[in-house]
């Protein structure tokens, strides 16, 4: 049954969203991950539960009195209108009507498997009568708040929902299906290409790790980024695409920097010219972001992981703007998907988050879906 059938009336809920969100001097920096779960939060409300007690982690906290919830209480309170307690331990009040539990990591059963987890567990199951997952981008861990609650009804929220429908739309519709990579590591994503090679007809490798394939293929890569372990895997992936008909494009030309700085110098490079050993691949060049534009026109569904520079640097944004920008002009004829982490960023540096059908709220949850893997919080 989905959560939009479930009656949540005079029920005590608890809710694991993610609440994760860059905080500097108690001042919230980006409050797109909790707008992300007000829709699965204004349904409950809109219900009169007994008791909706909100659950997230903040950070990597050393002590209890490190990266706590509070800016998120005001927000919150702020938003829903609505009185929100933040209650340290799990003694709670069952009389309290909405309650945001102070941060989950500050108890390390949630993370560690030690003697007392189950009864860590325990203690949350009994405070409630309805589970509710609406943490996308903490669903690939098996953590006690995301798998150890267990009454006897549990639910997706909404954000759940909605990641896991657009991300497995990629499988489910026809069409012409481009698989755009960039960002630093080969190693990390070689699951990924593996699992999406027979689903793909061209696979766009931009980034860093472009260059562990152009030496791959002889060409001097200079200073560029190079995966060792990934370099072992690319015969295996090139194999595996030929025997699919997937086809691979790579950069034909880069900017280059002397050092990893935005007013570094910069050159352009062709690849097949080799680049100098003293500089480093830190952007695709216009001739790449022109081959790999011709290739997205023939794609129907396109699905982006990586950046496909150093987006952080104005001065080698370039090609991963241009992607972003195409994307976004592209709205209504295609479908779009971005992976979360950096990708995500890249979209919201650019302003163009709203100009695709889906950007994911999480990065590893998504990449872990995409390689088709199960993801404990979601088989729960
Ligand atoms: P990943 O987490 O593997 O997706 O990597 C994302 C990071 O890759 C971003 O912070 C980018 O700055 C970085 N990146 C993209 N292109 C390059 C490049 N050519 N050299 C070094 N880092 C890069």
């Amino acid at each position: 049954m989905k959560l939009s059938n479930a009656n949540l009336h005079n029920k005590r809920i608890i809710i694991r969203v993610d609440f994760n969100v860059p905080i500097k001097n108690n001042i919230i920096q980006s409050t797109k991950r909790i707008d992300a779960s007000l829709f699965t939060l204004s349904h409950i409300l809109l219900q009169n539960p007994k008791q909706l007690i909100i659950i997230s982690h903040l950070g990597r906290p050393k002590t209890s009195n490190d990266c706590s919830l509070e800016p998120i209480r005001l927000y919150l309170e702020k938003i829903l209108k609505k009185p929100i307690a933040l209650i340290k331990n799990l003694d709670i009040n069952p009389n309290i009507p909405i309650i945001l539990l102070e941060n989950i990591r500050h108890h390390k059963e949630e993370t560690k498997d030690i003697p007392s987890t189950p009864l860590f567990r325990q203690k949350l199951t009994n405070l409630c009568d309805i589970y509710i997952n609406d943490a996308f981008g903490c669903s690939h861990r098996p953590h006690s708040s995301i798998i150890g609650i267990n009454p006897p009804e549990k639910y997706l929220g909404f954000l759940v929902e909605k990641e896991v429908q657009y991300l497995s739309s990629i499988f489910n519709n026809p069409g012409i299906k481009t698989l755009i990579l960039g960002g630093s590591k080969v190693s990390d994503k070689i699951q990924l290409i593996e699992n999406l090679i027979p689903k793909f007809n061209n696979i766009l490798i931009g980034g860093g790790m472009a260059f562990t394939f152009l030496r791959y293929f002889g060409y001097e890569i200079g200073s560029s980024l190079f995966d060792e372990e990934g370099f072992k895997s690319i015969p295996q992936l090139l194999e595996k695409a030929n025997f699919h008909k997937t086809q691979f494009y790579f950069p034909d030309d880069v900017e280059c920097a002397s050092h990893f700085a935005n007013n570094a110098q910069k050159k352009y490079i062709k690849i097949e010219d080799g680049i100098p050993e003293r500089l480093i691949g830190l952007d695709i060049g216009e001739k790449t972001i022109e081959k790999f534009s011709k290739i997205l026109d023939k794609s129907e569904i396109i699905v982006w992981n990586g950046p496909m520079g150093v987006f952080e640097l104005s001065n080698f944004e370039n090609g991963s703007k241009k992607i972003t920008d195409y994307l976004a002009s592209q709205k209504n004829n295609k479908i779009t998907i971005i992976g979360g982490g950096d990708t995500a960023s890249c979209c919201e540096k650019f302003g163009r988050e709203n100009d695709m059908t889906h950007v994911s709220t999480g990065g590893g949850a998504s990449l872990e879906l995409l390689e088709g893997k199960q993801l404990p919080g979601l088989e729960i």
